[in-house]
């Protein structure tokens, strides 16, 4: 039977499918805008459930750190508000533009500043989206491999993270993560 959990040093990285905003890991990573300020997919659902605590520290973080907004590729954190998980990691993924502008290292790059920032807020949790994979239109073929393998050389080099866990949100996202995995693992 095919496993869903893989072992990098002394992490885990598990492969589920399901809603992330019922994550109890430390932190849930957002697949964020550059406005910080909401929007649909997993973004609109994390503020639904986790409150408007979220959104007044976003707008903190764009009124002092970023006044024009997240780039792609960057991380930031905020409380997780009224979800399980006692923080949110919003990240901005590159929109698909064809695939020779620059996307898997964008997308590699927002895969490890958020867990460059969980390690050193000392979480040793972590929970991701599909980042990108929605509206922004990247291919979850190529999404997959190039989310999993950032994970990979991120654990590989830092052994403070004892899980991550891609929370998929498809029967077919689940299953492209897990076939990359198996390669990859
Ligand atoms: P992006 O703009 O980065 O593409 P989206 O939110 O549109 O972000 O989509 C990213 C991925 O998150 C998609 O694969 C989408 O199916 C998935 N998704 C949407 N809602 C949830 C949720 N509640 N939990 C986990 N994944 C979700």
């Amino acid at each position: 039977m095919a496993s869903n959990e893989f072992k990098v040093g002394k992490a885990t990285v598990r492969l589920v499918m399901g809603d992330i905003t019922e994550a109890s890991t430390d932190a849930i990573v957002n697949a964020a805008n550059s406005s910080l300020m909401g929007g649909g997919g997993v973004d609109g659902a994390i503020h639904r459930k986790g409150g408007p605590q979220i959104l007044e520290e976003c707008k903190r973080i764009r009124a002092t750190e970023w006044p024009n907004g997240l780039p792609a590729g960057k991380a930031v954190i905020t409380t997780g508000g009224n979800l399980k998980a006692k923080y949110v990691i919003h990240t901005v993924g590159p929109v698909w533009r064809g695939g020779n502008h620059g996307e898997p290292e964008l997308l590699e790059q927002a895969y490890q500043n958020s867990l460059r920032l969980a390690t050193s807020k000392g979480l040793k949790t972590v929970a991701f989206p599909s980042v990108s994979t929605g509206a922004y239109g990247y291919p979850v073929e190529e999404a997959s491999l190039v989310a999993l393998k950032a994970v990979k050389e991120f654990l590989e080099k830092e052994d403070k993270l004892t899980e991550v866990v891609f929370v998929l949100f498809s029967e077919n996202a689940l299953e492209a993560y897990s076939d990359k995995a198996r390669k990859l693992f």
